[in-house]
Order: C-alpha cells, then sequence, then structure tokens
C-alpha cells in the first residue's frame, strides 16, 4: 500500500468517523418506513445544527487540495466515479426505489441515467466552460480584459426527496467539476440514496473530507446555510425557499433555488392527439405526480377535448400502479403528500369537479394515490392554484388560444410549460408567449434529465439555473484582470480643464457615431 492510498484511507476514516460522531451526538434519528410497503426503512443518525460548521471547515480545507489538482485529474476522478454509479446501477435503483416507493424502472431512467450523463458532461466540459474569457473593449482598444472564473469554496446543497439520487448528486458533480468542495443536506425522507452516492464518490478516490453529506431535518438545513458555506442550492417547497433565501440575504451569499411547479400543458386543435395524451399522462402520473415539473393542468381547444379526454383516461386507466416489479406508478412517498393530494381532489370534487377516473387514497400497506383525470375545475380551485405534486391531472377545455395562453400564464409558478401541435411554427408562437423557465414542445420533463440545457424557474419557481455551462460559472466568483498593453495620454486625470473637457465631449460624440 503506497504512502498517498494510506493518507487516503487516513482522511477517509476521519470525516465519516466525524459524521457518525456528531450523529452520535445528536438525540435525533431519522425514521422513514417504505412508502411502498409500510416496512421500516433503516435507522439513519441524524447530525444535529450545531455540528455543520465543523464539517464546512474540514471540507474547505480539502477543497484548496481539490482545486490544485486541475482539470485532467479532476476528470479523472469523476469519470471513475461515473463508471461506479453505472456499475452498481441495479442496487442503487433498489436503494432509490426503496424509500421514495417509485418503480426502480424510474429509478434507472430518472435518477440514475441523468446523474450518469451529467457527470460525464461536466467532467469533461468544466475546462472549456471555465476558460478565460476574453472581453473586448471598444472605447479602449489599447487594454485588454479577460474573466477568470475561480471556484467559491464550499457549496451547500438542500435537497428535496423526490429525485434523492440524481438531484443532490447532481449538484455536487456541478460543483467539483468547478473546484468546489460541497456539503449536502438531503430531505429527511430520503438520506439513503444521497449516502450510497457519498460511498461511490469516496470510492472514486475523491477526497472523503471534500464531501460530505449529513442526514438530518429542517434545523439542519438552517444551520448549513450560516456555516460558513460560499454558496447555497436549495432545492425544495416555495415555503422553505423563501426563508433559505432570506438567510443567504443576510449572509449576503449567492443561492440558486429550484421551487415548485404547476405547470400547464396546452393542446392545440391541430395536435396529434394520441401522442399528446400519452405524453400528458406521463408528464401527469411519473413518479407519482411528484417532479416539480409535472404536468399538472392540462388545457384542450374545445374541438378535440373530447377524443383528447376519453383517450387520456382509457390511458390512465391502463396503468399499473404498485410497489416494485412491472408497475408504471409507484407510492406517495411522504405521507403529507399523500394528504395534500387527498385535500385538494377532495376539495375539487366538493366545489362540483367530476373525477373521470381515480380520486381514491387505495389500500394499504404502501402509501398509493390512484392516478385521477378530473373535469369541471375552476380556476379557483386549490388543484389549479396550488402545487399538487401528485398523480392528479385536471383537464380544461378552451375556447381560444388566447384563453389558454392567459389561463397557462395565470399562475405564481412558472418551472416548465408544455403546447402540443403538428405545427412547430405555431406551437413555438405559442411557446414564446408563456412565463416559463422551459417550455416543451410535443414532449414533456426530459429536459431536466439532459445536463447541456438550463433548468430553472420564472416567478416563484425559483431563481438562477442549474445544469447547463452556466451552471458551473454559477459556482464560481469571477475575477476580472484588466491590462494596458501600451500607454496613452489620459486627459480625464487631474486636474479638470474646461478646454479637455470640450475636447473629450467632441471625442466623445465621434465615437459614438462609429458605434451606431
Ligand atoms: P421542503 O421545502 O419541505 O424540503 C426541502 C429540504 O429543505 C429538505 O431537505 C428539508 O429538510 C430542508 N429544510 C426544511 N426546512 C428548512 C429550513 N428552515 N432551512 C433550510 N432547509 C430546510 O420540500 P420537499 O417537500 O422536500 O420537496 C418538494 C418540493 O421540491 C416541491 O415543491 C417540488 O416542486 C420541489 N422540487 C423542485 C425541483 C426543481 O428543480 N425546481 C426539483 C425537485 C423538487
Amino acid at each position: 500500500m503506497g504512502a498517498r492510498q494510506r493518507a487516503d484511507e487516513r482522511r477517509e476514516v476521519t470525516m465519516e468517523a466525524t459524521v457518525r460522531e456528531l450523529s452520535a451526538a445528536s438525540p435525533a434519528a431519522i425514521r422513514n418506513t417504505e412508502p411502498a410497503t409500510g416496512k421500516p426503512l433503516p435507522a439513519v443518525a441524524a447530525v444535529g445544527p450545531g455540528e455543520v460548521r465543523l464539517v464546512v471547515e474540514r471540507v474547505r480545507k480539502a477543497q484548496a487540495k481539490w482545486a490544485a489538482l486541475g482539470f485532467a485529474e479532476r476528470r479523472r476522478r469523476l469519470s471513475a466515479f461515473k463508471n461506479l454509479v453505472l456499475d452498481r446501477s441495479q442496487e442503487l435503483a433498489a436503494v432509490i426505489s426503496r424509500e421514495t416507493g417509485k418503480p426502480p424502472f424510474e429509478g434507472l431512467l430518472h435518477d440514475i441515467a441523468p446523474l450518469v450523463n451529467l457527470t460525464a458532461f461536466y467532467a469533461r466540459g468544466a475546462k472549456r466552460a471555465l476558460r478565460d474569457r476574453r472581453v473586448p473593449i471598444r472605447m479602449f482598444p489599447h487594454k485588454r480584459s479577460y474573466l477568470r472564473y475561480e471556484p467559491r469554496g464550499v457549496i451547500g446543497i438542500i435537497s428535496a426527496w423526490n429525485f434523492p439520487f440524481s438531484v443532490p448528486m447532481g449538484e455536487v458533480v456541478t460543483a467539483l467539476a468547478a473546484g468546489n468542495g460541497a456539503v449536502v443536506k438531503p430531505s429527511e425522507f430520503t438520506p439513503l440514496s444521497a449516502l450510497e452516492g457519498k460511498k461511490l464518490l469516496d470510492e472514486a478516490g475523491i477526497d472523503p473530507e471534500l464531501v460530505a453529506v449529513l442526514p438530518g431535518f429542517g434545523p439542519t438545513g438552517a444551520a448549513l446555510i450560516d456555516a460558513g458555506v460560499d454558496m447555497m442550492v436549495f432545492v425544495g417547497s416555495l415555503a422553505t425557499g423563501r426563508k433559505v433565501a432570506a438567510s443567504c440575504g443576510e449572509r449576503l451569499i449567492p443561492c440558486v433555488l429550484e421551487l415548485g411547479g404547476k405547470d400547464p400543458a396546452i393542446v392545440l386543435q391541430d395536435a396529434n392527439l394520441e401522442a399528446a395524451a400519452r405524453s400528458v399522462v406521463f408528464g401527469a402520473f411519473a413518479n407519482s405526480g411528484q417532479v416539480c415539473a409535472s404536468v399538472e393542468r392540462v388545457y384542450v381547444d374545445r374541438a378535440v377535448a373530447e377524443p383528447f379526454t376519453l383517450r387520456v383516461v382509457e390511458l390512465t386507466k391502463k396503468l399499473r400502479q404498485g410497489g416494485g416489479g412491472e408497475v408504471d406508478v409507484g407510492a406517495m412517498t411522504t405521507p403529507a403528500q399523500l394528504e395534500t393530494v387527498r385535500r385538494h381532489v377532495d376539495q375539487a370534487l366538493a366545489a362540483g369537479a367530476k373525477a373521470l377516473t381515480g380520486a381514491e387514497v387505495r389500500p394499504g400497506p404502501g402509501r398509493f394515490y390512484a392516478p385521477t383525470v378530473l373535469t369541471g375545475v375552476s380556476h379557483e380551485m386549490a388543484v389549479i392554484r396550488e402545487e399538487t405534486f401528485g398523480p392528479v391531472l385536471p383537464i380544461i377545455p378552451f375556447d381560444d388560444e388566447e384563453e389558454a395562453i392567459k389561463l397557462a400564464n395565470d399562475s405564481d409558478y412558472g418551472l416548465s410549460a408544455y403546447v402540443f401541435s403538428k405545427s412547430t411554427r405555431h406551437a413555438e408562437q405559442v411557446a414564446n408567449r408563456l412565463a416559463a423557465g422551459t417550455v416543451i414542445v410535443n414532449d414533456v420533463l426530459y429536459t431536466h434529465g439532459v445536463p447541456e440545457l438550463p433548468w430553472g424557474g420564472v416567478k416563484c419557481s425559483g431563481v438562477g439555473r442549474t445544469h447547463g455551462e452556466e451552471a458551473l460559472r454559477e459556482m464560481c466568483w469571477v475575477r476580472h484582470v484588466n491590462v494596458e498593453r501600451f500607454s496613452l495620454p489620459k486627459p480625464w486625470l487631474f486636474p479638470y480643464r474646461e478646454a479637455v473637457l470640450r475636447r473629450l465631449e467632441k471625442l466623445l460624440r465621434t465615437v459614438m457615431r462609429l458605434f451606431n
């Protein structure tokens, strides 16, 4: 065993020991049950709020060494991590499925595949995305400026439970590719997937001190923001996002907020109805509707509303729901989310909506809500105004396109939106009038899994972007360097003189005419 390997192992023991000791010192343990079966999941010791600062300090020390490694070595280690994730994909999918209640198919396709793709993209692309950028200066051609992207230091990441592997690990990989360290506070409902990810990072030869995963509850997340991190990435609800933004404002650290959605789909009269129905059913019920970008409202042209709705209901009734194995729709991950879904549907039905299928909690032991299609809903109902985050699809006919666009935009949220039409030109005209971070024509959901494409919302759906080259730059601070290549007179320096001012004024007019 070489000296370096021994040193690496010592570090591993140290960080693991730290988190273990901190967890042991904390009185709380995380105890969840499998959403699909009701069986207990392994208890996970929680790290308390008082312990977070120490962890951030340790990560900061490791970060300096990681940044000094350079792009090529970082790429090698991130690629090793990616390969390990691929090698262990079956086991990982099983863990993800067990703690979320989603089918293993979704664990593989929605959590593991996007993370692997993202890791490959950033491992390879970070060097190019973060190279120095020249900024031409029109007014002073004898000077040159460039931007240099420096890692911020330690990135704090707080995540939700619906993509417990791809989301926190995706943010970790982005942070590492840009030369940062990371401290993750995963959702208290799904700590196991992130802990599996951490094991693989260690195994890939990434300094165990560089990334910490701190299982814990809300107060531990709040403490992370206050523990000396240089930037926060928060993925979760609007209510918590507001608190996170306020704390980051207090500390004057940047934050990216990926919050909720109430995403509309508009089905135009000339849409391919079969393709639109299949997409919308997938968009509403994949992950049991627990996707920030789930289709939560469908506006369909009245001329085609009947055949479209019939087909949606037919497809919905064919969905197989249950735990494990060959099922299409899994369980509701948390008891609170099941309650929200039940409340939204019950209120809608009480106010005159009609359920064409579903609208019931399926008998236990797991937490299942039957895929539900609603008609007769109004825009005042909670099922239209609030994020449902469950398998519920309200369908609303419209009489003209203007009305559809107005209704689609009538929301506090603006994460994604979808338009269906055989004419892409027509669809794009509608798409360009929708207030959403992403608008997809003739498809749903999938762009979150494509690392090249920026992800994020407008309005109450969030601030900033993850994914794409922009996210890497966001995780850096920018140094602007300005160099004088040769010297010219600087008549604007002291002392000020009237005659010089007149000459400069004339020069300004001439130059500005050239810039027209
Ligand atoms: P949540 O806001 O309840 O919790 C998110 C995380 O915040 C958890 O880790 C939680 O422990 C932590 N937390 C709680 N209180 C905190 C506090 N005061 N300070 C700091 N951290 C705190 O959200 P959730 O129920 O876990 O997730 C569901 C939400 O996440 C939905 O609204 C969904 O749309 C959203 N989401 C958004 C995206 C996106 O990309 N826009 C992706 C996934 C999920």
